[in-house]
C-alpha cells in the first residue's frame, strides 16, 4: 500500500503562447496526492474554456467540479476515475470540450500512479506488447499555406532531410488545400515528395479534409496507386461516414480518419460504419489513455489499427509513446518531434522525456510518463 496516495488537488494551468502557425498554447494539468507527488497531463483545446469547464461550480450530480469528483480517490483506479469524471459531467460534457478536458486529467493520473508505484505508464496500461515503438513524423510546413508550389516543395524538402537525419522509418505529409494547387497538380506534387523521400521510408498523406465529393477524391487516390502510400488521411469531411465507407470499398490504399472523434461511442460508429483501416483518436482530446485503451481493443476486434493523433507538447508525445507500447494493433503512431515543428512549448516545456533513438523508442524505464516539467518556463507564463 502506498502511503498518502489519495488525490488531494487537481490544478488546471492554461499556458498561452503566441503562434502564427496553428495553436501552440496548451492546458497543463497537475494532480497532486496527499504526499505531495504530482502527476502531469495535458488537454488540447481552447485553454480558458477547458479551465472554466473543469473548475465549474457543482450544480448537481451530472455537473460537478473536478476537484469534488476526484478528491480522496485512488489515482490507480483509472476506469473508476474515468467513469466518475464522465458520469459526473455528463450533463455538459459527453462529447467535445468535456472529453478534451477529461483527457488531460486522465493522462495525469497515469503519471501520478506511475510515480507512486515507481513503474512506467505503459505497464499500467497493461504492459508492453512489443520491444520497440515506431513513430511516424508529421511533416507540416511552418510557412504560409498559400505559398507557391515550388516554395512549398522546398520547405517539405527541408523537413524530409531533417526526418532522415533523425532516422524516422515513416513520415506523413500534411498537405493543406491551397489556391495554387488543383487536384492534377496535387498528384504531381505527391509523386515529387515520394521521389525526394525515397522508397525505404513509409509515406502517408494527410489531405486535411480536401474533398466534399467522393469521386473527386477517388480520382486522385487512383492516380496515386503507384506512389505506394501507407495511408490516406482526412480525405473526406469528418462526419461523412457513408462517404468513408464507399471510399474504403473502392481504393486499395488504407483510408484513415477519426482524429476529431471523441469517446469510445463515437469511435464505435466510425469503426462499424466505415471500416477504415486505421482510426486516429487523439491522446489529449478523445477522453484520455483509459478511453483510448478501450477504443484500441474494440478496433482490434475488427482488424483495424489505431494510430493516435498526437500534437501539442512533449507531454502528449510521451503519452503516445507509452500507449503505443501497450497495444498490439498500432504499427505506427504520430509523434511530434521538436526539431520538425517550430513550437517553443514543444521544445521547452519539458526538461526530460522519452528520447527517440535512431527513429525508434525503446521501452521507457522512468516512472509514470517519464517526464519532468520546466517549472521556470511555466512560472514565466503565468
Ligand atoms: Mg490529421
Amino acid at each position: 500500500m502506498i502511503k498518502d496516495n489519495r488525490i488531494k488537488e487537481v490544478q488546471i494551468i492554461p499556458l498561452e503562447v503566441k503562434s502564427s502557425n496553428w495553436d501552440q498554447s496548451t492546458v497543463l494539468i497537475k494532480v497532486y496526492d496527499e504526499e505531495g507527488r504530482c502527476g502531469i497531463g495535458e488537454s488540447d483545446g481552447p485553454t480558458e474554456a477547458i479551465k472554466a469547464y473543469l473548475e465549474m461550480k457543482t450544480a448537481h450530480g451530472w455537473q460537478k467540479n473536478i476537484n469534488e469528483i476526484l478528491k480522496g480517490r485512488d489515482p490507480i483506479e483509472f476506469v473508476t476515475n474515468y467513469n466518475a469524471m464522465y458520469n459526473s459531467q455528463i450533463w455538459v460534457g459527453r462529447r467535445g470540450l468535456g472529453l478534451m478536458a477529461i483527457s488531460g486529467v486522465d493522462m495525469a493520473l497515469y503519471d501520478l500512479a506511475g510515480k507512486q508505484y515507481k513503474v512506467p505508464a505503459y505497464k499500467l496500461l497493461g504492459g508492453a506488447q512489443k520491444e520497440r515503438a515506431i513513430p511516424y513524423a508529421t511533416l507540416y510546413p511552418s510557412i504560409d499555406v498559400n505559398s507557391q508550389n515550388d516554395v512549398l516543395l522546398e520547405e517539405y524538402k527541408r523537413l524530409i532531410d531533417k526526418a532522415k537525419e533523425l532516422k524516422f522509418r515513416a513520415v506523413k505529409f500534411a498537405i493543406m488545400p491551397n489556391e495554387y494547387m488543383n487536384d492534377r497538380e496535387l498528384v504531381k506534387f505527391i509523386y515529387k515528395l515520394r521521389e525526394i523521400l525515397g522508397e525505404d521510408i513509409e509515406m502517408g498523406v494527410d489531405f486535411l479534409y480536401r474533398w466534399n465529393d467522393l469521386y473527386d477524391a477517388l480520382r486522385v487516390l487512383n492516380r496515386l496507386e503507384d506512389c505506394q502510400l501507407f495511408f490516406a488521411e482526412a480525405v473526406l469531411q469528418h462526419d461523412n461516414l457513408e462517404g468513408h465507407k464507399m471510399l474504403v470499398d473502392k481504393v486499395s490504399t488504407r483510408i484513415c480518419g477519426a482524429e476529431m472523434a471523441s469517446s469510445r461511442w463515437e469511435l464505435k460508429d466510425w469503426i462499424q460504419k466505415t471500416k477504415v483501416a486505421i482510426v486516429q483518436p487523439d491522446v489529449n482530446r478523445c477522453g484520455g489513455l483509459t478511453e483510448l485503451r478501450k477504443i484500441a481493443e474494440y478496433a482490434d476486434m475488427y482488424g483495424i489499427q489505431i494510430a493516435p493523433h498526437g500534437w501539442k507538447t512533449g507531454i502528449s508525445a510521451s503519452a503516445g509513446v507509452h500507449f503505443n507500447f501497450a497495444v498490439t494493433n498500432s504499427e505506427y503512431f504520430e509523434y511530434l518531434h521538436p526539431d520538425l515543428y517550430d513550437s517553443s512549448l514543444r521544445r521547452n516545456l519539458l526538461v526530460k522525456e522519452p528520447q527517440l533513438v535512431d527513429g525508434i523508442f525503446n521501452k521507457p524505464q522512468e516512472p509514470g510518463l517519464g517526464i519532468t516539467i520546466n517549472d521556470e518556463l511555466v512560472e514565466s507564463l503565468l
